[in-house]
């Protein structure tokens, strides 16, 4: 089966099982092509619902963990948004289709091998200069480039960093996951009320890489 008939079914599947959660998340995920973000030994996996190893001991994750992610944020065209940990970029891209031309997307990552690999990625899949990738350590945010209307973290923290909370506007929404590699995470919910103050929720059990740098597990 061609690629693009895979993608419409695992994308179909999603919606139809509640992953996907406004029309803009579902537009995206049938646009951007996720066989360009995989390493090339699991090419043929790419529409498996699963996460796949990618260089750099990482994993991209599965996509009903994109459709979770991107669903969760409530993006909205014009969006400046930061993701923390890009791995194989993937995301930046589905950002960049929903927060459109006026959005600004930014991506950090910390392996070079890693950040090289999105590199490429982005670049065949057409995005290199639609978004922004930085080599470093995101466990700071971006302080240079804050404030966000929304952070992404798809490295699970130890706990979420002040600076992280600091660098969101007011009205601005936080996902990431929270807890130990080896233990049990939660995908964490924050969004920044008007009045500065900040609500919490949990969105349920999941497995990510843990968050490395000065403010994460090390
Ligand atoms: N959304 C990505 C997830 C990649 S896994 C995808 O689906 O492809 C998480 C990534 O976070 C890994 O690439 C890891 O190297 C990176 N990471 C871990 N700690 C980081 C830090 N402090 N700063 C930036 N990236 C970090």
């Amino acid at each position: 089966m061609e690629f693009f008939k895979r993608r419409k079914q695992i994308v179909e599947n999603l919606d139809r099982l509640g992953y996907i959660k406004y029309p803009a998340v579902k537009r995206a995920m049938l646009k951007v092509k996720r066989e360009y973000f995989v390493s090339q030994e699991t090419r043929f996996s790419s529409y498996i619902d699963m996460p796949l190893p990618i260089p750099g001991g990482v994993t991209i994750s599965a996509p009903h963990m994109h459709a979770v992610f991107l669903s969760a944020l409530k993006l909205k065209p014009g969006d400046k948004v930061l993701e923390i940990g890009s791995g194989s970029g993937i995301l930046l891209a589905y950002i960049k289709e929903i927060v459109g031309e006026r959005g600004k997307v930014i991506g950090i990552e910390y392996l070079p091998e890693t950040y090289e690999f999105a590199k490429d990625n982005l670049k065949k899949a057409g995005y290199d200069k639609k978004v922004h990738l930085i080599l470093g350590d995101g466990s700071n945010g971006l302080p240079e480039e804050a404030p966000f209307d929304k952070i992404i973290s798809s490295a699970s923290c130890k706990e979420v960093p002040k600076s992280w909370t600091d660098q969101l506007k007011a009205g601005g929404i936080l996902v990431t996951p929270m807890g130990p590699s080896d233990g049990y995470q939660e995908l964490i919910y924050i969004e920044k009320i008007n009045s500065g103050r900040l609500i919490k929720k949990k969105l349920g059990g999941v497995v990510f890489v843990e968050l490395k740098g000065k403010y994460g597990w090390k």
